[in-house]
């Protein structure tokens, strides 16, 4: 699985990062990226809480 943050929504509120920071990170100002665009099988439920989570609807998984 693919994940990636659409910069354009996200609006910074580190929830992705707090549920999965394996797969997630913050830059300076608290906006969100992923640490590695291909997410290991063992952590694709997590990375999919943290979208399921993300208020901007900023993640997109694939
Ligand atoms: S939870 Fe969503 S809006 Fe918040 S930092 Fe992560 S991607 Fe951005």
């Amino acid at each position: 699985m693919k994940a990636e943050v659409d910069a354009a929504k996200c609006q910074g509120h580190a929830r992705c990062w707090e549920i999965c920071p394996e797969v997630f990170a913050l830059d300076e100002e608290g906006f969100g990226s992923v640490v590695d665009p291909e997410v290991p099988v063992e952590l694709e439920a997590k990375a999919r809480e943290a979208a399921d989570n993300c208020p901007e609807r900023a993640i997109v998984l694939a």
